[in-house]
């Protein structure tokens, strides 16, 4: 898409559009943790730990990470039961094996430091177009723009049109302020965060509205919800202050080699506490039963005391926690 596609952005200048933007960036950003400096460690580390995950849910986990392993070197030196197990609570721990691999790479590859362009960083493990270029831009400067869910949101309503691909990208890069890329970057997703939000817009307080086509929500064709639900039952097994607890294998697609409570085949007993729990497409009722393991179940007594400390899954730590155990 060309700048000139939108006559309120062409009226208006894009110089315009990115001091208003970087003025209201400047006074209104929010004091996040990993806005403290542009160390390429922490930028990185925030923004995998930001996929798919809110970011009041991040804030406690990426200090108690960085306390844990303030550095690329410590990162990489550490086993991945640790690794996991600072990352347990986020999900998706396919972001903690890829983080662990990458931080490997640079310190065998790149003597511990990060390569300073976007195009190198996109060859370490699990970093993509969009964090290849967070790094890039917000600490080494280098002018390249990001698109994620904001921003594409913002530009579409900017320009009027339901744009996508690599359009949205040019866009972004058409618009982007070469003089301070990191900044600008961060401004047009907090803008999509906190002001351009995705069903309420509160375009009174949008420092870019004056170049806005829409001023509101872009119509948009609804999809039908995709989430499944099932029920499933767990069993808890605690006694003398030890929890029996499974692992799964190492081969499991989600979750591989975390630790869980064993679940049972069948929904049938009475529930001692229910819980829900969302992971992907699915919608879970989550039961837990108070009885002994299932004959067979292969798995160890863990003490109480020991057990906070493992790779426990997202959801057997909610469990835990809600029965009183941990
Ligand atoms: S004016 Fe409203 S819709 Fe347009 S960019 Fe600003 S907040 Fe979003």
């Amino acid at each position: 898409m060309q700048l000139e596609s939108s006559r309120k952005l062409n009226a208006r200048s894009p110089a315009h559009f990115r001091r208003r933007l970087l003025q209201w960036y400047d006074a209104n950003k929010r004091d996040l943790p990993w806005r403290k400096n542009t160390n390429p460690y922490n930028v990185w580390l925030s923004e995998i730990m930001l996929q798919q995950t809110r970011v009041a849910a991040v804030i406690d986990h990426y200090q108690r990470f960085l306390k844990r392993f303030s550095t690329v070197e410590k990162l990489a030196k550490a086993r991945e039961a640790s690794v996991l197990a600072a990352w347990s609570g986020l999900g998706y721990y396919r972001r903690a094996r890829m983080l662990h691999a990458a931080a490997k790479k640079i310190v065998r590859e790149h003597e511990s430091n990060f390569p300073p362009t976007s195009a190198e960083l996109r060859n370490l493990p699990g970093i993509g177009r969009y964090t290849a270029a967070a790094i890039a831009s917000i600490s080494f400067q280098e002018p390249v723009a990001v698109v994620d869910g904001n921003v594409e949101r913002v530009l579409g309503r900017v320009s009027g049109k339901h744009i996508g691909g690599e359009r949205v990208w040019e866009f972004a890069g058409q618009l982007l302020d070469a003089n301070r890329p990191g900044d600008f970057n961060q401004a047009m997703m907090e803008l999509g965060a906190t002001v351009c939000l995705p069903h309420q817009p509160t375009c009174p307080a949008c420092p870019v509205s004056n170049f806005c086509r829409t001023r509101g929500a872009l119509a948009r064709v609804e999809k039908p919800s995709r989430q499944k639900k099932r029920t499933i039952q767990y069993a808890l097994d605690f006694r003398d202050g030890s929890v029996f607890l499974v692992q799964r294998t190492r081969t499991a697609s989600l979750m591989a080699s975390m630790w869980e409570l064993p679940e049972l085949n069948t929904t049938s007993s009475v529930p001692y506490l229910t819980l829900r729990h969302s992971i992907t497409v699915t919608d879970y009722t989550v039961q837990v039963v108070r009885q002994p393991a299932p004959q067979g179940a292969s798995g160890k007594w863990v003490p109480v005391s020991r057990a906070g400390t493992l790779p426990l899954t997202g959801l057997a730590r909610k469990i835990l926690r809600k029965a009183g155990i941990i």
